[in-house]
């Protein structure tokens, strides 16, 4: 409520460096922010990671050799978890701040708009859900953010009820021995799915071991096809 006033009545301002930005634009970052992105843009579709160096192949050695076996059919993380992607994550995880969340969305929107022009999107977004100790604690779920952004600006329908999250601590504070053994009983699919392309959206990829475990059980509830996005992705 308080950012919503204040975006009111100040002048639009970067979300990174708080310079006043053209009037009547949309963006939330200035040029020069922009251009100092992490961008991930030519990650390895199967998992996320950067490529190494420039290469005509899609996915990386590990989801060639591994495929169809894959965190995901196609993952989109337009940033990397580092500097200003890593900020910006923070901002709206932990200090709610729905700016920030907006100016992730926008980087990831662009992404989605050229990778999938032409292509079929998925038919519906679901967002990753959290533990429920986090739903007490967070009163925004960074990742519903995301999602119900990416719902509205491509005209893709939000399924907040398709997972569930059943047990288990919050992923970030594990390990990452931990987190890659998380179960795939973690989570669950609530709703009989009406379509089989799913877009799971979630802040951020840490091992993928999350997008691996929802796709399983998508596909074992009917999906044909997941899509995993995320702002950023982790790379270790
Ligand atoms: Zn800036
Ligand atoms: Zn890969």
């Amino acid at each position: 409520m308080f950012h919503q006033l204040v975006d009111l009545v100040l002048p639009n301002r970067c979300v990174l460096c708080d310079q006043v930005l053209r009037p009547g634009t949309k963006e939330l970052i200035c040029t020069f922010c922009r251009a100092m992105l992490p961008n991930n843009l030519s990650s390895c579709r199967g998992c996320g990671l950067p490529h190494p160096q420039p290469t005509s192949h899609l996915r990386c050695n590990r989801c060639r050799r591994t495929y169809p076996f894959n965190p995901a059919d196609l993952v989109l993380s337009p940033l990397r978890h580092e500097g200003a992607g890593r900020y910006l994550v923070h901002r709206l995880k932990f200090q709610q701040n729905l700016r920030a969340g907006k100016a992730l969305a926008q980087v990831m929107l662009a992404q989605i708009r050229q990778v999938y022009a032409g292509q079929t999107m998925p038919r519906i977004i679901c967002p990753v859900p959290l533990s429920r100790l986090n739903q007490i604690r967070r009163p925004t779920n960074q990742a519903a953010y995301l999602a119900t952004h990416l719902s509205r600006a491509l005209g893709i329908p939000l399924g907040l009820q398709h997972l569930q999250r059943r047990h288990g601590p919050a992923q970030r504070n594990l390990p990452r021995s931990a987190r890659l053994r998380l179960s795939s009983s973690t989570f669950s699919v609530n709703k009989p799915l009406a379509h089989n392309h799913i877009g799971v959206v979630d802040d951020v990829i840490t091992t993928g071991r999350t997008a691996q475990v929802i796709k399983e059980q998508l596909y074992a509830a009917g999906a044909k096809r997941v899509d995993f996005w995320s702002a950023t992705r982790a790379v270790d």
